[in-house]
């Protein structure tokens, strides 16, 4: 069930997930959490035992994208797509998703009708088009390309600086751009007061990404133990999204990709597991993000979280990943991804200790409500 600006809401006697022991009293008025107060001790206890959590932040998807082959979407007539889309919608938000960012391919008009015409208020930060190997023709072209993508409205910019799962593994961590023009892409960006987000799976364009200042690199499965240490140096965040990896590697997984891609996201994912170690010893931001972009996916999100456990986070750490570090990554750590008085009250509830889920199905399956604080008005 989706909670839509409440005007006034109050639970009694509720956990805050990650915050053992204590029950809380809180109030939300017109969509922001009013009062968040320990519960006297000795009042009633409630009929049903609930935990509250912020808003999950998913920092790397793709709403607008039908299928893993883009030429496949071509096939779909507009309706269908549209269709398609606003139920990536419903489903992200229904599994406790209530902020994203869209990596690229969702403009941000399209937000702004699924907002307001099919009613899902989920926020949506965008990226609009993406700068891949065919915008490597110079700065006079990026900048053209930059302006473009300005005007769309977005406040991203997605930067594909290295190959995927469509590049051999030997070659993928090869430059798309050249070091001059991947430095334009993010001063110009920068100077206009916009961000940017670094598609890469490791090499040479993680120290371009640390020494340029973006704001966050994706996927970086590649990483080393010294550019960990670069990275949190310039505060530069991580959004390994690890386990769309482990889904891509399995050949009866939803994907159920062909051999070769499969094999190459199988040692993608053991990579992986080498790189949160390292990100996380260094001290690097990490951010929660699944980089899901199909019917299959959309809705699974909370996946990610038992990825990241299993590649050694703590469950702190992941949850931290997903609601308050992932705001701060959005430089809105003042008003998002907390259960605190003044913030937003984007929040989940669940019947079980998210916490203590043995899964991400189990965790799905414990979500009572999802509570979004803005108006669709004030999200579209
Ligand atoms: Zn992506």
């Amino acid at each position: 069930m989706i909670n839509a600006h409440p005007e006034s809401l109050i639970l009694k006697s509720v956990f805050i997930a990650g915050v053992e022991g204590k029950r809380f009293d809180i109030t939300i008025r017109d969509g922001r959490f009013s009062t968040v107060a320990e519960s006297v001790p000795g009042q009633a206890r409630p009929k049903r035992e609930l935990w509250i959590s912020p808003g999950i932040i998913d920092l790397h998807t793709h709403l607008a994208w039908t299928d893993f082959d883009h030429a496949d979407q071509l096939k779909r007539s507009s309706g269908e797509i549209e269709a398609m889309q606003a139920e990536a919608f419903a489903a992200t938000l229904r599994t406790g998703v209530t902020t994203t960012r869209d990596a690229g391919g969702l403009p941000p008009n399209t937000v702004r009708q699924l907002v307001s015409q099919y009613r899902h208020p989920l926020r949506v930060e965008t990226s609009s088009e993406m700068l891949g190997a065919a915008d490597a023709l110079g700065t006079e072209h990026l900048e053209r390309r930059l302006a473009g993508i300005f005007e769309s409205g977005a406040m991203w910019v997605k930067v594909m600086a290295t190959g995927g799962l469509g590049a051999p593994t030997e070659q993928v961590t090869d430059p798309v751009f050249s070091e001059e023009e991947f430095a334009f892409i993010v001063h110009h960006t920068h100077a206009n007061g916009k961000k940017v987000l670094v598609h890469t799976w490791g090499g040479v364009t993680i120290d371009w990404a640390a020494s340029a200042g973006v704001e966050s690199i994706e996927h970086g499965m590649f990483l080393t133990a010294d550019q960990a240490g670069r990275l949190a140096e310039a505060e530069v965040a991580f959004v390994p999204t690890t386990s769309i990896y482990r889904i891509a590697a399995d050949p009866k997984g939803v994907l159920a990709l062909n051999p070769v891609i499969c094999d190459r996201a199988a040692r993608a994912a053991e990579a992986h597991a080498q790189a949160i170690g390292y990100a996380r010893s260094a001290g690097v931001r990490l951010g929660f993000g699944t980089d899901y972009a199909t019917p299959a996916l959309h809705g699974f999100n909370l996946q990610e979280l038992d990825t990241l456990l299993d590649y050694g986070l703590t469950r702190a750490e992941a949850w931290h990943s997903a609601t308050a570090g992932a705001a701060a990554i959005l430089g809105r750590g003042h008003d998002l991804g907390r259960i605190a008085e003044g913030y937003l009250a984007d929040a989940v509830i669940w019947d079980a200790d998210p916490f203590q889920a043995p899964n991400a199905d189990a965790l799905r399956k414990s979500i009572v409500s999802v509570i979004t604080g803005e108006r669709a008005e004030e999200l579209a």
